[in-house]
């Protein structure tokens, strides 16, 4: 049996107005969620997905369980926003570590995660993000637009491509851990990750001594730092510790896979009197063939921008010139009104800025919008496009306070 000490806090920061992280920890599962949305709706956002993750995982400590926790969770929080129109846009990050069975006797722990809540792992003094983000600017990383180092001070590092309560597909990161005993797993939500360097998180969530004088001074280091956000924290600490029977690093998706190519699979035509060169000759044209049209077909959808659809924003896959015959397709509809941005976002708009995910193009109408429900509240008008300046929370925050 794996077990683990726990200790967990949260709290306001310095600047917000309300708490909408939310955290649960006991001896066998911990979860934070760091919701975002106006009036409220952020905390509801991420009280439902704590909930929703604690109630399957009670049903099914597997990692399957926890996998349709957290998508039952997206539905839920869908479904609510739904039947809530003023809590319409509201999401909530996950991260979550549950001790999973996995037939052999032994539980060990998983990590499932969406959004930019961070799991690291302590041992021997050294720290280790377990996680990636999922932001604009970390997936810029992953695709080779940017480094690492740019990755730190760039302005859209905040802003999410993954969330609960967004799309009813959604991907969720779920990885085995292999922990020793006297290891330390700190889940957080940004609030504590934006505003202490690793070495600082390093330093305090590894001090020797109580889990709880760690995690307070986790916090206060936080508060110290600036406080700009809500701030949670979870640390675990190791006392028997066994390997997974089974290791998993890998991304699910609730949407289907897309169809795979039927060319390798095609059967044989019996008495054929093509010769196996021949065969093979055919096989690497038809290989070769089939590659180029899948990389122009990723290609011409790899990307999303926003432009009219009638009325509303629409968000559009593909090039807005097209890519051949590649012609942009509509991915999504957003309730945002073209006619109710000001002239900076429509010029924003017209740019066609591409965006890496489907996730991240939502994410930016919802800032546009943002902006326009903004000026209306405080008859203050926007002068920058501000388009590498947003945050989803940005947004939200802003809406909340409107
Ligand atoms: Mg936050």
């Amino acid at each position: 049996m794996t077990r683990w000490r726990y200790a967990a806090a949260t709290d306001t920061g310095l600047v917000r107005e309300t708490n909408q992280d939310a955290l649960f920890v006991d001896d066998s599962l911990a979860i934070v969620a760091d919701g975002m949305g106006g009036h409220a709706a952020g905390e509801v956002a991420s009280a439902i997905t704590v909930e929703a993750i604690y109630n399957g995982y009670l049903e099914r400590p597997t990692i399957e369980g926890l996998l349709g926790a957290v998508e039952t969770a997206n539905r839920e929080v869908l479904s609510d926003a739904r039947a809530n129109p003023d809590r319409f846009g509201m999401g909530t990050t996950v991260i979550t570590v549950g001790l999973t069975r996995d037939g052999t006797g032994f539980s060990t722990p998983t990590l499932l995660h969406v959004g930019d809540s961070r799991a690291y792992q302590l041992r021997d003094g050294a720290l280790r993000q377990l996680s990636s983000d999922h932001s604009v600017a970390e997936e810029w990383v992953r695709m080779g637009r940017l480094t690492a180092d740019e990755a730190l001070t760039h302005p859209r590092r905040h802003q999410l491509t993954r969330a609960i309560g967004v799309d009813a597909d959604i991907e969720i990161d779920v990885m085995s851990l292999h922990v020793q005993v006297g290891d330390r797993i700190l889940l957080c939500s940004d609030g504590l990750s934006n505003e202490l360097e690793p070495d600082t998180l390093a330093k305090l969530a590894g001090a020797p001594g109580s889990l709880d004088d760690a995690v307070t001074n986790l916090i206060n280091a936080a508060k110290m730092a600036g406080g700009r956000d809500n701030i949670t924290a979870v640390l675990l600490e190791f006392d028997e510790a066994h390997e997974p029977a089974r290791t998993i690093n890998t991304t699910m998706a609730s949407a289907p896979p897309p169809v795979a190519s039927t060319v390798a699979s095609r059967p044989r035509k019996s008495g054929s009197s093509i010769t196996w060169r021949a065969g093979a000759g055919l096989l690497l044209v038809a290989g070769v063939v089939a590659a180029f049209f899948y990389i122009m077909h990723w290609y011409a959808y790899s990307t999303y921008y926003l432009a009219p659809d009638g009325k509303y924003i629409g968000v559009y896959a593909g090039q807005p010139n097209g890519v051949l015959w590649y012609k942009p397709k509509l991915a999504s509809r957003t309730m945002y009104l073209s006619a109710q941005l000001q002239t900076p976002a429509l010029a924003s708009l017209k740019a066609t800025i591409s965006e890496p995910s489907l996730q991240s193009a939502l994410n930016y109408a919802a800032y546009l919008h943002g902006l326009w429900v903004t000026s209306q509240s405080s008859g203050v008008t926007t002068t920058t496009t501000s388009t590498t300046t947003t945050t989803v929370r940005t947004t939200t925050t802003v809406k909340a306070k409107g």
